[in-house]
């Protein structure tokens, strides 16, 4: 059914990037065996998956949506990939993305941009814009996707799907291509919160393989969704309801009346540090991707430019062909902020306002179960229409990037519509809180 959907919708939509026909069918007909044997199913026994580019699948292409790794096979699965098989969830094919995860409208993916299924003329959201795109229109169950700076969420909002990041930790990186290593995280989108609840039970949990992997129990997600918000306190932050779409702010305020209803409370707060969240991230962010993808040099991994004359040559020729113009830039401007004579001024800096602004979210969930607030200031726009200004690109995430920044987890749930396109509702909550924001999204949904 999923591959009949694809094929019916796929050359319009653009969400994927390699299909595992071949491998789905062997996997269904393993699954098929194990009922027949009467063994105990997964947890995602024979669901359709789908996952962004930029998580390793053994022997399945894995491309993150850049010319340099058109060719790659790699040679083993990622922790999310494993988990996956061992759920019994059969993977489908590998989603489209901005490439290297750098975007937030998925028109930098080098192969073919994704169309929103709610409007073809409409971006679906990036940098996992594949991965939303895919799970709106009925093409996979649901997806995997990674947030660096709000690529899961901002997507999921403008594809009007569920998307979870989890606290920093909570899921494995290993086998997920880094872009900037102190911020991705893996996450589910899906239809809706029961199933983002699923899927994180299945991907969550320490892995030896990740050096930054969190030590920590896995609650059981599903127990956490009772329906109860009673007492509940929800603080909303101004700097959040400032300067957003007015229909936008409108439909956020709708929803915090229904969670009223259901016996939450909520009061304005101030996150202060918000306003120099992107200016820090983009700092941060392109210094580590610019370390990340030196790997990148020709000879490891993916294609390798001919007739280069020496090494040097080698280098510069490969990735100069290789990377596109967004991987360029972020690679250059995080060269220049690591650079002597730079670091104390730009990266050292943009440290000292990551911690000023991780603080404003720990003092505020001291007091509040959550923090709400859109996920995105807008819906999502017309193609094109911001390719050409990097820096009004970059302000999309000006709500999503704090929260990364801070580690926390936070959720993105469809709340209405504004001018016909899809708003989300983010819900933030305490680190290793999924159980909490989870509860308020299932109930609010
Ligand atoms: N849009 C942001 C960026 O371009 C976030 C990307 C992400 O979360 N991977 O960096």
């Amino acid at each position: 059914e999923a591959f009949a959907k694809i094929s019916e919708r796929d050359e319009r939509v653009g969400a994927y990037l390699t299909l595992n026909e071949e491998g789905a069918r062997a996997e269904a007909a393993r699954l098929d065996n194990k009922l027949a044997a009467g063994e105990e199913r997964g947890l995602l026994f024979g669901l359709p998956a789908g996952i962004k580019d930029n998580m390793v699948t053994e022997g399945l292409r894995t491309t993150c949506a850049s010319q340099f790794l058109r060719n790659y096979d790699p040679i083993y699965d990622a922790t999310v990939v494993t988990k996956l098989k061992q759920a019994d969830a059969v993977t489908i094919g590998k989603l489209n993305m901005d490439e290297f995860a750098m975007g937030g409208s998925n028109e930098n993916s080098s192969f073919h941009p994704v169309r929103n299924p709610w409007d073809l003329s409409r971006v679906p959201g990036g940098s996992s814009g594949g991965s939303a795109a895919a799970v709106a229109a009925g093409e996979a169950y649901f997806a995997l996707g990674s947030d660096t700076g709000g690529s899961i969420r901002q997507p999921a909002s403008y594809c009007g799907v569920v998307g979870l990041k989890p606290t920093y930790g909570l899921v494995s990186r290993y086998g997920l291509v880094a872009f900037a290593s102190s911020l991705d995280q893996i996450g589910p989108i899906t239809k809706n919160v029961e199933d983002s609840a699923y899927v994180l039970q299945a991907i969550a949990g320490h892995d030896a393989k990740d050096s930054t992997s969190a030590n920590v129990d896995v609650p059981d997600y599903l127990a956490a969704l009772t329906g109860d918000v009673k007492g509940l306190k929800i603080a909303v932050p101004k700097e959040y309801l400032n300067g957003v779409d007015p229909q936008v702010k409108a439909a956020i305020l709708d929803a915090l009346k229904v969670l009223e209803g259901l016996g939450a409370t909520w009061e304005e707060v101030s996150l202060p540090h918000t306003e120099y969240a992107v200016a820090a991230y983009y700092l941060l962010a392109s210094s580590e991707a610019s370390s990340n993808l030196s790997r990148f040099d020709g000879v490891r991994y993916g294609v390798r430019a001919d007739h280069a004359g020496n090494l040097l040559d080698l280098y510069l020729e490969s990735r100069s062909q290789g990377f596109g113009p967004e991987v360029k830039r972020r690679i250059m401007l995080g060269t220049y902020a690591l650079s002597s004579g730079y670091y104390d001024a730009y990266y050292l800096k943009a440290q000292k306002v990551r911690t000023l602004i991780k603080r404003d979210f720990d003092e505020t969930l001291e007091k509040y179960d959550v923090i709400i607030g859109p996920t995105a200031p807008t819906t999502a726009f017309p193609l094109g229409s911001q390719v050409d200004d990097p820096l009004t690109m970059y302000l999309n995430d000006i709500l999503t990037i704090p929260v990364s920044l801070a580690g926390v987890p936070a959720i993105s749930v469809p709340c209405g519509f504004a001018d016909g396109m899809p708003v989300g509702l983010q819900i933030i909550g305490k680190p290793f809180d999924e159980s909490g924001i989870l509860r308020v999204a299932h109930a609010y949904e």
